[in-house]
């Protein structure tokens, strides 16, 4: 533990974390406002191998360009199990594997631009899995393994899963039942599984013994490689997809946000079911050729102060829910570790509060560091700097190469930026980052709306100071982020207006202290149902069922009726208003209200 920077302010919200610069270590971005100015994307691209004839491959840059020089032999996954177990893999080690999964693929007859969907939690297999599919060209989608199979399956609906990596208890649990509305489905692939059960195929007959000399399909930087499913506030899951291109901006956030030096040990705590996971847990730390630890357990404070020392993590990227939990334990857990390696921490997903940032400056000798992105971006947009000095509460300043701004939208469709600081707006992007969304899958119209003129809109309210730091205000959507995952009130809704009493339901985000936000739900019964605790248990139990723990409400309420639109909009804003004592606002829209 180094000393901690100096902290220079009256109250810890008001404070600037002023950094000192490590000589032993210097910031790949020392000089923010210098490389800023002389930004180009295509030197950003430079700085990866890509592939004869302008083709780029994520999973080239990921592996074949490490493992066939100097760090051939350097540890890409450090894997640790829930049994505490242990697995190393070494770059060439990875990138044989990941050429027999391709092969694998090859044989069971998927084709390039076929989607391979992977529902694991955090094995060695996922890893391998999505590195060898993009190896063959093929569309990687990360499914979250806390999912219910209801969410699981309007997946893979909707993205035509022709291929699924899974274990063989996540397979019986949540696919075996919902098998027949995929029809698409061509294989499942079982990562422990035994061999042709259920129609299924086992990781160690196809994958561990097929060949690992593999052709990798020479993709072209904007060919399709990812899909990520994100939550909006009506109708079903949107299909973000990326393309190779995307790892442009994975490597260059790797290298100025995450500050990753070749030596690293690094640590993403998200699951790869998310975009984070993916972004950060797989293919920027890879990109940046260093040691990239995975842990298979859920958080747990005494696990993880243990793998920061044990593994000796220099690089912690992790999300707010998990700090205020061991915020909420105190100095005095992690009294007894030493995180002498530990040389940069930051954080994602949800608002970091300041005190979070300053605790980290007390408990660590140095603070979290802040950054801001989401699914459609690919990558970090927005950060706090190694070398730049940090005010807590703040999401930072936008990534060289990314220009944001606070705008206001126009009724014509356009939009105004506000230059003014310190007003509050929608955080807008200037288009064209290679890790930008490509398109909403089968919804171009939903894709063409997020855009005015050259600004893509980001849907959250931010506003941007006299310094240029950028801060979080709010969603201006019903969007639920809780414990850092984002929950599409809309699906919530579905899950439980399938139950034969719901007549009505209308799904919020309430705040929570820990989590940041918790789903609840209103309610409203068919006639011929009563209120009761056993009907409200029933649903809780129907929605878990069904969405899985992450996705389900922690509290339901019954009302009579629920306030709605003319329309027949339930009015979710003033369920939300009215349960947390805030102004009602505009209610001309307002037909039938609660009673
Ligand atoms: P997702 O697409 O699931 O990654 O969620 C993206 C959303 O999470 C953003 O649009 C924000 O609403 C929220 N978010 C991400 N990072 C931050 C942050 N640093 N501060 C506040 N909100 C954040």
């Amino acid at each position: 533990m180094s000393d901690a920077n100096d902290v220079r302010a009256s109250s810890k919200t008001d404070a600037v974390i002023h950094k000192q610069a490590s000589p032993a270590c210097p910031p790949n971005l020392a000089d923010y406002d210098a490389v800023r100015a002389g930004f180009s994307w295509d030197a950003a691209r430079a700085r990866l191998d890509g592939l004869p004839d302008g083709g780029l491959n994520i999973a080239y840059e990921a592996l074949d360009r490490h493992a066939r020089g100097p760090r051939a032999g350097r540890t890409a996954l450090r894997w640790l199990g829930l049994d505490g177990s242990r697995r190393a893999l070494t770059y060439a080690e990875l990138l044989s594997a990941s050429c027999r999964f391709a092969h694998a693929l090859a044989t069971l007859g998927v084709q390039p631009g076929e989607r391979v969907f992977v529902l694991t939690g955090r094995v060695v297999e996922l890893y391998v899995a999505v590195l060898g599919a993009f190896r063959a060209g093929c569309t990687v989608c990360p499914l979250f393994s806390a999912f219910g199979p209801e969410p699981i399956a309007t997946r893979m609906e909707l993205g035509d899963a022709r291929v699924l990596v899974t274990t063989s208890a996540l397979y019986r649990r949540k696919v075996a039942g919902i098998r027949e509305r995929l029809p698409g489905l061509r294989h499942v692939i079982l990562t422990d599984g035994k061999g042709d059960e259920d129609d299924c195929h086992a990781w160690r007959e196809v994958v561990e013994r097929a060949p690992d000399a593999y052709t990798l399909v020479a993709t072209r930087p904007e060919d399709i490689a990812l899909l990520h499913f994100t939550s909006g506030t009506t109708g079903r899951p949107k299909g973000a997809l990326h393309a190779h291109q995307a790892v442009v901006t994975h490597h260059l956030t790797g290298h100025y946000v995450l500050d990753l030096h070749d030596e690293d040990v690094f640590w993403c705590t998200a699951d790869p079911g998310w975009v984070t996971g993916m972004s950060y847990g797989i293919i920027a730390p890879l990109t940046c050729g260093v040691t990239n630890v995975v842990v298979e357990a859920e958080f747990d404070a005494a696990t993880w102060y243990g793998v920061l020392e044990q593994e000796q993590v220099s690089v912690w990227y992790t999300a707010p829910t998990a700090i205020r939990m061991l915020m909420k334990l105190g100095q005095e857990a992690l009294a007894d570790y030493d995180f002498k390696h530990l040389r940069f921490m930051a954080s994602v997903g949800e608002p970091l509060n300041p005190e979070a940032v300053v605790w980290g400056n007390e408990a660590f000798g140095m603070p979290f560091h802040d950054n801001w992105w989401q699914t459609e971006t690919g990558g970090i947009m927005i950060a706090n700097y190694a070398a730049l000095d940090v005010k807590p509460g703040s999401m930072g300043r936008p990534l060289p190469g990314i220009e944001a701004a606070i705008v206001a939208r126009r009724e014509d469709g356009g939009v105004d930026v506000i230059a003014e600081p310190d007003r509050e707006g929608e955080l807008a992007l200037k288009k064209g980052w290679p890790s930008m969304m490509r398109d909403y899958l089968n919804e171009h119209e939903r894709y063409e709306r997020c855009f005015a003129g050259d600004w893509y809109l980001t849907g959250d309210l931010a506003r941007q100071d006299a310094d240029g730091y950028f801060w979080f205000v709010g969603r201006a959507d019903d969007v639920i982020k809780s414990a850092g995952h984002l929950i599409g009130p809309f699906e919530v809704e579905s899950a439980l207006m399938e139950h034969p009493a719901v007549a009505e339901v209308g799904v919020i985000g309430i705040p929570d202290p820990v989590a940041g936000e918790q789903v609840k739900a209103f309610v409203a019964l068919k006639p011929g149902h009563e209120p009761s605790l056993e009907l409200n248990r029933a649903l809780l139990g129907h929605a878990r069922k069904r969405l899985g723990a992450a996705v389900a409400p922690k509290t339901i309420e019954f009302r009579t009726n629920l306030p709605k639109t003319r329309s027949g909009k339930i009015m979710r804003r003033l369920l939300k208003a009215r349960e947390l004592g805030l102004p009602e606002g505009d209610l001309s829209t307002l037909e039938s209200d609660e009673q």
